[in-house]
């Protein structure tokens, strides 16, 4: 926590070598990455801090201690969350790692309905997300080839495997190997276990479908946490089903349990917050962006 406070910058005249925008699982990744090979690394967040632990504000906050036991007003949803309310994950539990949609509205061409579920903060959906993870298979990168339609791949899974490898080590990912051609195994910690009604489905489910053959979902949570997984701060999962809230255990991978502890290990990282993007600053002579242009969420200042 201390290292995450001292890195935190409002102004500063220090040079980076590379800007990050946006703190999600993309922006957190890239931090990591640029950090760990030694690049001094500004990443630029428009939404508010949020820390590990302390601001998971409802985490073990029973329904009984909810006002109206965990729903929400449906007068405040109306007008405050319309959209993002149609996640399945958002509810007065979670609604502040989700933006609100009156302050921040938006338009589609013609105004054509899109649910555009966001959330505006240091680990963007990193923290709500539902921590899914399956690699493509190599008739992912290759069908559209196949059947003539869309644009090619410009590479193909053995070009992406390696790096798929790279993160799921980090992240911790657990699952079962299965040898299957159309989702290839990842790097698994050992998968959790099925439950006595899964077992009984299973039994049946197997022999009817064959070849088809129910697997535990492959997920983003630590079933046996590696020696580097403890080292992060993380610990194992104890599959309570309240992630969404945050997770002070660290179990689930997220910009704040994962990849923002291994940037801030560096001395690396500074994070600007309430800063929103306005566009990267173009050099002509160089070719190269050497800054960006940035608005103050809360004083509407420029810089
Ligand atoms: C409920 C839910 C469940 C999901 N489940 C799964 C799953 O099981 N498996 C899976 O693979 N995917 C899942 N997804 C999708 C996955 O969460 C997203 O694809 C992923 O989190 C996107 O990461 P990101 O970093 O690209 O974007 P985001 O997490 O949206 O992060 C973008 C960040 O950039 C910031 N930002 C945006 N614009 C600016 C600007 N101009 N200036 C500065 N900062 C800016 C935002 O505030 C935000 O913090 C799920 C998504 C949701 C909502
Ligand atoms: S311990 Fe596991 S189930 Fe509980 S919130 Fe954390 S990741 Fe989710």
């Amino acid at each position: 926590m201390e290292q995450v406070s001292s890195a935190y910058i409002k102004r500063s005249s220090e040079p980076f070598d590379a800007i990050v925008v946006g703190s999600g699982i993309t922006g957190g990744w890239a931090a990591k990455e640029l950090c760990e090979r030694g690049l001094r690394t500004l990443m630029v967040e428009r939404g508010r801090p949020v820390e590990h632990r302390t601001d998971y504000v409802t985490e073990g906050v029973d329904a009984w201690n909810m006002p109206n036991r965990g729903r929400m007003d449906a007068k405040v949803v109306e007008e405050q969350f319309h959209v993002q309310s149609k996640c399945y994950a958002f509810s007065d539990y979670t609604k502040q790692f989700f933006n609100n949609d009156r302050d921040m509205p938006y338009s589609t061409p013609e105004n054509r309905p899109f649910n555009w579920i966001r959330g505006n903060q240091v680990g963007g959906k990193s923290l709500t997300w539902a921590r899914q993870s399956h690699r493509w298979g190599p008739l992912d990168f290759e069908s559209n080839a196949k059947d003539g339609h869309g644009v090619d791949w410009p590479i193909r899974y053995d070009d992406l495997a390696p790096w798929y490898s790279h993160v799921e080590r980090h992240a911790g990912i657990s699952g079962s190997r299965e040898n299957m051609d159309i989702l290839p195994d990842s790097k698994f910690l050992e998968a959790f276990e099925f439950n006595n009604v899964e077992k009984a489905f299973k039994k049946k489910f197997d022999p009817a479908f064959a070849p088809a053959r129910m697997i535990m979902g492959r997920c983003a949570h630590l079933s046996k946490p590696t020696d580097a997984h403890l080292a992060q701060g993380r610990l194992p999962c104890q599959a309570r089903n309240a992630c969404e809230r945050g997770c002070s255990f660290g179990a689930y991978f997220s910009t704040q349990s994962s990849t923002l502890p291994a940037a801030l290990k560096t001395g690396r990282l500074r994070i600007a917050t309430n800063a929103i993007v306005h566009s990267a600053i173009y050099d002509p002579k160089t070719n190269r962006a050497t800054g960006v242009r940035v608005i103050d969420n809360e004083t509407m200042e420029t810089r």
